[in-house]
């Protein structure tokens, strides 16, 4: 017997970094197309159909339409402390935050300042992978741990006893 039939692969078309309307912050994307193939023994053959493209955000994984591209985000060096402040609230650790402004070209130093007075004082640390958040943040984005209860004032449940805050941002 033969066994026939199609099915639909993804294939990554590009990467990079736009302004998701799910999380009203600037994200990782990556933009896949999504082709239909043939298959013999369920091994895809050749494309029947090119069915779409999408455009995925890395954090809230929401699907969008190519066009969502359209709009670049402005440099996040030039977005000052309000929009870091904006990223830190929609759930990017500070070292993202911090990681995001040295990659657009500002130097360490200043891009741990701007990141440490946009978080302010009230900030956690998630115990498993040390990615800091603003107290805003309920969980970690990262490996979804929830923010230690009574957060930035509590202990971390496991671990030398340094306060939940404590990590490189310390
Ligand atoms: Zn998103
Ligand atoms: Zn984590």
């Amino acid at each position: 017997m033969i066994i026939w039939g199609w099915r639909s692969r993804n294939r990554e078309l590009s990467a990079g970094e736009f302004h998701c309307p799910g999380c009203d912050a600037i994200r990782e994307y990556r933009q896949f197309r999504v082709t239909k193939y043939f298959t013999l023994y369920f091994i895809p053959l050749f494309p029947i159909q090119t069915l779409g493209e999408y455009v995925e955000c890395q954090l809230c994984r929401r699907a969008y339409n190519e066009t969502v591209l359209e709009h670049p985000p402005e440099p996040y060096a030039e977005s000052g402390p309000d929009s870091v402040r904006r990223d830190l609230e929609s759930g990017t650790p500070l070292e993202v935050a911090r990681r995001k402004l040295v990659q657009a070209g500002m130097d360490q130093r200043r891009a741990q300042d701007l990141v440490l007075s946009a978080a302010g004082e009230e900030r956690w640390a998630c115990v498993d992978c040390r990615l800091s958040y603003i107290d805003d943040v309920p969980r970690c984005a990262n490996c979804h741990g929830e923010a230690p209860r009574g957060s930035s004032r509590a202990l971390p449940k496991r671990g030398p006893a340094r306060r939940s805050g404590s990590s490189d941002f310390d």
